[in-house]
């Protein structure tokens, strides 16, 4: 069977594990959550990074800091994952869920200012597949109406708008290393803070609710509980198997691009002959090579094709239901039919992608898919 996913290991993960237990602290916030921060700040040129135990927690941290009351409206694309809306559920919010653009499963920036009201506090734009969302867009109507952008870049590492790498353009960024996402510690997440007025109090809300951070840094003489928070901060043991997959960024990077580069020059032509859609990049995005994906004519189409490769052992598969009609929201909604989000969530397949994937298997999966369409 070929897998949708594999967890690659880059060989150095248990030796940092074990140096880490060796050291002596193995709870959060020493040298190897410092070391991972350190790398994004340098890399990416983030000015705050918290790790954090996943993206679900990095979000939940943002809701928090945006300060979210009862019935604050939070804009979250339908077509996404159940966090980038849960974490401000969390907190009291409502929904207001947007539309995806029709040819690209991002929101539509087009559409955003019209899903704005007085109750209006966050926008969450969602980088599908790692591919930015049109942030110049979306950061002129935030400051327009004075909102907090917070970017779910779970599956944008490495990935750029303009030059600016994502997860840098808000006012929070937060990523994934679960291990389904390009770079892996089993759980795990980051919070970026790109406006300085919430350094702070992040830190906080990250340990506990207590200033330990800056006690630790003999900033105060004793510290105790000064806010909110939980614990969203990792053990030095995520963080040291982190830090040996961030040491190989660019090996996986170049992997996995090598990959999507194979799919999309195989399965050009079906698109061409109109049997699929393959993903199109805006000019202002680059590509991360998260994710491959094509788009079925319909939801019946890609049943059969799934049955078909699973017949011939290959496993692909389908996620995001729009979360305007899951179980938990669709009562809860008010707004209008979200054609393109329905779209993706009925039609959109993903195949197998992960570093040790063949170019003999590509070619294998390609094939399938060609005598799909072809018998
Ligand atoms: C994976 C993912 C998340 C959740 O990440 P966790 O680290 O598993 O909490 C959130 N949003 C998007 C878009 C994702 O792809």
């Amino acid at each position: 069977m070929i897998t949708f996913n594999k967890p690659y290991l880059t060989g150095k993960e248990a030796h940092y594990m074990y140096q880490a237990v060796s050291s002596g602290k193995i709870s959060g916030n020493g040298m190897f959550t410092k070391k991972c921060q350190q790398y994004f700040s340098d890399n990416f040129g983030f000015k705050h990074c918290l790790m954090t135990t996943s993206c679900t927690d990095a979000l939940e941290m943002a809701a928090i800091l945006c300060d979210i009351k009862e019935g604050d409206e939070v804009i979250v694309p339908s077509y996404t994952f159940v966090s980038s809306a849960l974490a401000f559920v969390r907190e009291g919010a409502k929904i207001i869920f947007a539309d995806s653009y029709s040819d690209n499963p991002n929101l539509d920036a087009d559409k955003l200012e019209s899903l704005i009201t007085e109750r209006t506090k966050v926008i969450v734009p969602v980088h599908y597949a790692g591919v930015a969302c049109d942030m110049d867009r979306i950061m002129e109507i935030a400051n327009k109406y004075d909102l907090f952008v917070v970017e779910d870049a779970a599956q944008a590492v490495d990935s750029y708008y303009k030059g600016k790498p994502l997860g840098s353009i808000g006012h929070f960024g937060c990523f994934s290393f679960h291990e389904t996402k390009n770079i892996i510690s089993g759980e795990g997440g980051l919070l970026v803070i790109n406006d300085e007025r919430f350094a702070r109090r992040a830190e906080i809300i990250w340990e506990k609710g207590t200033n330990r951070s800056e006690f630790f840094r003999g900033e105060v003489n004793k510290y105790g509980w000064v806010d909110t928070g939980s614990s969203f901060l990792p053990s030095e043991i995520i963080s040291a198997f982190l830090y040996a997959q961030l040491e190989n960024l660019n090996d996986i990077q170049k992997q996995r691009k090598g990959i999507w580069n194979q799919y999309q020059k195989g399965l050009i032509d079906l698109a061409a002959e109109g049997h699929i859609e393959l993903p199109e990049l805006p000019d202002y995005a680059t590509n991360n090579a998260h994710m491959f994906y094509l788009v079925c004519s319909s939801l019946e189409e890609r049943t059969q094709l799934i049955e078909y490769l699973k017949k011939h052992n290959i496993q692909a598969v389908f996620h995001y239901l729009s979360l305007h009609k899951s179980r938990y929201y669709s009562e809860k909604y008010e707004g209008e039919e979200l054609t393109f989000a329905d779209k993706y969530a009925d039609r959109l397949v993903r195949l197998p992608l992960f570093y040790e994937l063949t170019p003999e298997q590509v070619n294998f999966i390609i094939s399938k898919i060609t005598e799909f369409y072809k018998k």
